[in-house]
């Protein structure tokens, strides 16, 4: 999966210090993020140095560490020119093209632990950038010293990154799986059914809950296997396996998803791609392990 970068590690603890010359920044744009990408076709990125822009971060603010080298958010003003900045690291990185990269652009960005700082870094970056103005008296947020946390100096609101749980539910019958797709959304590649917690409920009543209004089946022995921090939609993931309970007969909600059906394992059309908890999931029963 995306997060499994070990033996590297991506150190989100907080901290309110400033870049060093070797930190990495991350500057974004309308919800994109500068890379420094090979114009070979491999999507290989990596992030300029601070020494090398340091008079085009208004601010940084610190994100978190991989091996090391620290990383900062820099923010580039909507409708900013940005020709200076590009010049400088074309001339800095002649080897590469600097692009501005949307969030989907990371699913296939190398190496892994780069992709996967992108992707966290945009998630940070959303809720910095959509928590500007305290929601309560509408007066500017400040960022705190000590915590991940922005405050309202005028009447005291405190705002915490925000991280939407959703569960991702693997319902088996016997030798099949049941597979899904997602109607009218970028991803059209085989899924598992899918869904954002309600407040008032449980992970586990989540599931239930998705798995009867997608499909219309019951479930039965659920079991947690992992979670994933998933960036590219602010969520944290939480995968289970489960069976189904009682009729087997499917009934699709079609404003959800475009398909639902029961494939055997020996017929599952998906290979393993090691960044989605859905897609390790998927393999996972596919190669007879659950
Ligand atoms: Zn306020």
């Amino acid at each position: 999966m995306i997060q499994d970068i070990a033996p590297k590690h991506l150190d989100i603890t907080y901290h309110s210090g400033q870049p060093e010359e070797d930190s990495l920044v991350l500057f974004f744009r309308e919800g994109t993020l500068l890379v420094l990408c090979r114009p070979d076709g491999e999507n290989r990125i990596r992030f300029p140095e601070y020494l090398d822009v340091k008079e085009f971060c208004e601010k940084p603010a610190y994100l978190f560490s991989l091996e090391e080298r620290l990383f900062f958010r820099a923010e580039l003003q909507q409708g900013a020119d940005t020709a200076p900045l590009l010049e400088r690291l074309q001339r800095k990185y002649p080897l590469e093209q600097a692009l501005f990269c949307k969030r989907s652009f990371f699913r296939t960005a190398a190496p892994k632990e780069y992709a996967f700082a992108a992707v966290t870094g945009l998630h940070l970056n959303g809720w910095y950038e959509k928590n500007r103005c305290c929601g309560v008296c509408g007066k500017p947020l400040a960022a705190d010293e000590k915590e991940r946390m922005l405050f309202c100096p005028a009447c005291g609101n405190t705002v915490y990154p925000r991280i939407d749980p959703a569960v991702i539910v693997a319902v088996t019958d016997g030798d099949r799986l049941l597979l899904t797709k997602y109607r009218g959304r970028e991803y059209k590649k085989y899924a598992l059914v899918a869904g954002f917690n309600e407040i008032g409920e449980t992970l586990e009543e989540t599931a239930a809950r998705e798995v009867r209004e997608e499909t219309g089946l019951s479930i039965r022995n659920l079991r947690y296997y992992k979670s994933q921090p998933w960036g590219f939609a602010d969520n944290l993931l939480v995968g289970y396996f489960c069976e189904a309970d009682g009729s087997t007969q499917i009934r699709m909600d079609p404003e959800e998803l475009s398909a639902a059906e029961w494939v055997k394992r020996s017929e599952i059309p998906v290979e393993p791609e090691d960044m989605s908890l859905t897609n390790e999931m998927i393999c996972r029963f596919k190669l007879d392990k659950e």
